[in-house]
């Protein structure tokens, strides 16, 4: 049975079946563009967990480890603002 080419292989059998599995949900969604809150293009990548940059104009922020912006970092801008 030919075996489809997936993120979920570089793991092998390391860390059995449910890391494997949240490692590959968790890599799509980082490797993914996500959108610039200042320039609100589609060229925002992951630097290093938690650290965000603009492709395009250069804006670098702090967001979540896997994803730009999470619920709990948009609470605290509400409370500090
Ligand atoms: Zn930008």
């Amino acid at each position: 049975m030919p075996r489809k080419k997936t993120y979920g292989l570089r793991l092998r059998t390391r860390g059995g079946t449910s890391v494997r599995k949240q490692w590959t949900r968790i890599t799509q969604i980082k490797r993914r563009k996500h959108k610039c809150p200042r320039c609100a293009s589609p060229s925002v990548k992951r630097d290093s967990v938690g650290v965000w940059d603009c492709r395009k104009c250069g804006y670098r922020f702090a967001g979540g480890a896997y994803v730009p912006s999470t619920r709990t970092g948009q609470a605290s801008h509400r409370i500090r603002s």
